[in-house]
């Protein structure tokens, strides 16, 4: 199965449409759904994306939750 790295989404701060890419390498694959952080590029506010084994987002977080190991900005 090919992952695709450009992912589509919206920053729960300020709803506006985000895209960013993920790989498997920004992320602790220890356990799923796995944190990773996100920054949005309109309003520049951090929020936390979980996403699960095919990094798909499960769910987000409005702040910096524990166990990320990346930060990445949108596009
Ligand atoms: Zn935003």
């Amino acid at each position: 199965m090919v992952i695709m790295p450009l992912r589509f989404n919206f920053c729960p701060h300020c709803e506006e449409k985000i895209i960013f890419e993920i790989e498997m390498k920004d992320i602790n694959s220890s356990h799923y759904p796995a944190p990773v952080y996100i920054v949005c590029k309109l309003c520049h506010k951090l929020s936390t994306f979980y996403v699960d084994s095919f990094l798909r987002v499960s769910y987000k977080e409005l702040d910096k939750k524990t166990g990320g190991i990346t930060t990445i900005n949108t596009q």
